[in-house]
């Protein structure tokens, strides 16, 4: 079914609130960064020049950090035969995978809308990656309690199940005990946060922080609203969120 996004219900109210993690309630490259930095300790432990491969891997994940086999491309680099790779690359992406920040900052506002939309509605979080660089990020935004419902996509069976298939989403929306029709998405990529929940009948905002805020718009992926950030989704959509008591007074005099 493809429902043009300006027609789902574009007042209607705002029942419960789905939102994305990486790039839209914090910036995606400062997780990386230390990420590679402790990838690269890892590969100089292995014998191999850490300035050079950390400077390998920021350069090729610079280039999208979703492309996959970043580790291999940056082992070419430094000047690792290709039937070599085998003997580094396990143990870069275990170095990878177990990289837990002890501290994350969300994008200004962040936490304040965040609890703002729990006053009002349900509120779940929807996230791809390997359940325990998600759950790690969770803890170290300080994020641990702040929704009904947390839905990391692999826990539902496997990465095939990731954004943006309706998996996540429909998991979410029984969680919350929430219809489609009724759910308002936010998130900042257009072929998973936008293509994902147009395909349901969700509306989706999406947001212009990060990787992909210079991503066209392409068919199907045409967002109900595109916003700045965050704070301004959340603005956007208070209007449509059911009355209780307003202890939001505070964020909304912002
Ligand atoms: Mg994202």
């Amino acid at each position: 079914m493809t429902t043009p996004a300006a027609d789902i219900t574009a007042t209607a109210p705002v029942r419960a609130v789905t939102v994305d993690l990486d790039d839209t309630l914090y910036p995606q490259s400062a997780y990386l960064a230390a990420a590679w930095g402790q990838v690269a300790d890892a590969g100089a432990s292995l014998g191999l020049p850490e300035a050079q491969l950390l400077a390998a891997l920021e350069e090729i994940a610079a280039a999208g950090s979703d492309k996959g086999t970043i580790i291999d491309r940056a082992l070419l680099a430094v000047g690792v035969a290709p039937d070599r790779l085998r003997l580094f690359v396990p143990a870069l992406v275990d170095a990878f995978a177990a990289f837990a920040p002890t501290s994350l900052a969300c994008y200004p506002g962040v936490v304040d809308a965040l609890r703002l939309v729990r006053s009002r509605v349900p509120l779940a979080l929807i996230t791809d990656g390997s359940p325990r660089g998600q759950h790690a990020k969770i803890e170290a935004l300080g994020l641990v309690g702040a929704f009904d419902a947390v839905v990391v996509s692999d826990e539902l069976g496997g990465r095939h199940l990731r954004k943006p298939h309706p998996a996540p989403f429909r998991a979410a929306l029984a969680r919350l005990g929430a219809g489609a029709a009724g759910t308002v998405h936010i998130g900042d990529r257009p072929a998973k946060d936008v293509a994902g929940t147009g395909r349901l009948g969700m509306r989706c905002i999406r947001v212009l922080t990060g990787e992909y805020a210079e991503w066209p718009a392409g068919d199907g992926y045409a967002a109900w609203l595109t916003v700045a950030d965050f704070v301004s989704a959340v603005a956007a959509i208070e209007p449509l969120l059911p009355r209780r008591e307003r202890e939001d007074a505070a964020f909304l005099q912002r």
